[in-house]
């Protein structure tokens, strides 16, 4: 089978590496003149002027970044079948649609407003600032990623927001209560095209400047319930788009226990690569699988694994490597400063075990920060 994939970066990369063993072929559709896939064949097209090419050479379709124009997907659809749908990637790109069909599901997600002026972001974060007492996080509605076209305000003062305004505003914003978190987590989950659904268990990530750096599962403390929440939760959106593939929902786990979701993301995503090592199938094969129709993987964890984000510069492979239980997995990319170069995944008999492994890679990687965890004292 002929897997086209839109985008060019260092997940359809993985992706093919997963899909090589099932006997699948990759081409990719990249429009942003900067392609790292390096594997397969990739069609550099700015112009817009290729695609007729790319569905001649592809079977079914599917893509690894979710900022692509909407009308780009609706059009392979009269094509050739694009799994997850474009109706998957309009909600997920955009916060605001997001955020409503969390609210009609019945999911719990934080008290928001939409603004798109200066004198509704301000009405918006003096509600918001006098009804919780905690601050406020503004994000653009779309294109935001990795914490960029964001900012947070403690007060509702008009200086403040002014610059905000400026800074990201002159288009929709969304302005959410800021959740006093215990932990950031994540469940990931695959839906097949005949409706089967299979759940990872969930990682908590630990994120510094919006920055994903280190994911951990399946948490050594989760309980039943949450998971079967968390379950809950995704199966309900699944269903509604009628998924097909991996889905993401990134979700800020209260002190009281409880889930709030944050976003979503239609697609493999950093916080699963420690399946490649950790679980029974990985994300990318499941993803593949359920693209291409066929059975889906177990999603059981074999072992407590760790992934660990390579940002900005690489370390000493040599080093790194006789560390017993490390995958490195690099995407072949030139360092420069808050690019993600590549990940490694460290797995272990237990938890204890893990996390002091955790801890010397983290001495031993470039500019990596210390890791931490909610269940580590
Ligand atoms: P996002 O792009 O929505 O994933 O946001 C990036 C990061 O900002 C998240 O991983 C959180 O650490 C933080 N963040 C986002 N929204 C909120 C919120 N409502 N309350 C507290 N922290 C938040």
């Amino acid at each position: 089978m002929r897997i086209g994939i839109l985008g060019a970066g260092q997940l359809g990369q993985m992706l093919a590496l997963s899909g090589y063993p099932l006997g699948q072929r990759f081409v990719f559709l990249d429009t942003t003149g900067n392609p790292s896939a390096d594997i397969g064949q990739t069609l550099v097209d700015k112009n817009n002027a290729r695609l007729d090419e790319f569905l001649s050479q592809v079977d079914v379709v599917s893509y690894e970044f979710e900022h692509l124009p909407v009308e780009l997907v609706r059009q392979i659809e009269q094509h050739k079948p694009v799994y997850p749908s474009s109706r998957a990637l309009q909600v997920c790109q955009n916060r605001g649609l997001e955020k409503a069909l969390f609210t009609q599901l019945a999911i719990p997600t934080p008290e928001y407003h939409l603004v798109d002026s200066q004198e509704s972001l301000q009405q918006a974060v003096t509600a918001l600032t006098t009804k919780h007492q905690k601050p406020v996080v503004i994000k653009t509605v779309t294109e935001g990623y990795d914490g960029k076209g964001q900012a947070v305000l403690k007060n509702d003062a008009s200086q403040a927001v002014s610059e905000v305004w400026q800074k990201i505003g002159g288009r929709e914003l969304i302005v959410e209560a800021f959740i006093d978190f215990v932990r950031e987590v994540s469940i990931i989950a695959v839906r097949s095209q005949t409706g089967e659904v299979r759940f990872y268990p969930m990682a908590e990530n630990h994120h510094v400047d919006g920055i994903l750096r280190y994911s951990f599962a399946p948490l050594p403390n989760l309980n039943a319930q949450l998971q079967a929440q968390a379950e809950g939760y995704i199966q309900a959106l699944l269903t509604e788009l009628d998924y097909v593939g991996v889905l993401t929902l990134e979700l800020f786990q209260q002190k009281n226990g409880e889930l709030m979701a944050n976003e979503m993301a239609p697609r493999v995503h950093n916080s699963g690569h420690w399946t490649q090592n950790g679980a029974a199938t990985s994300q990318f094969e499941n993803h593949l699988r359920a693209v291409a129709g066929l059975p889906l993987g177990s999603t059981a964890a074999r072992l407590p694994t760790c992934m660990v984000n390579i940002i900005g510069k690489n370390g000493d492979v040599q080093q790194l490597l006789s560390i017993e239980g490390l995958h490195l997995h690099l995407y072949g990319k030139e360092e420069r400063a808050g690019r993600k170069l590549g990940h490694l995944n460290l797995v272990a008999a237990n938890s204890e075990a893990l996390l002091a492994k955790v801890e010397t890679v983290a001495k031993r990687l470039p500019q990596a920060p210390l890791p931490k965890f909610s269940f580590v004292e």
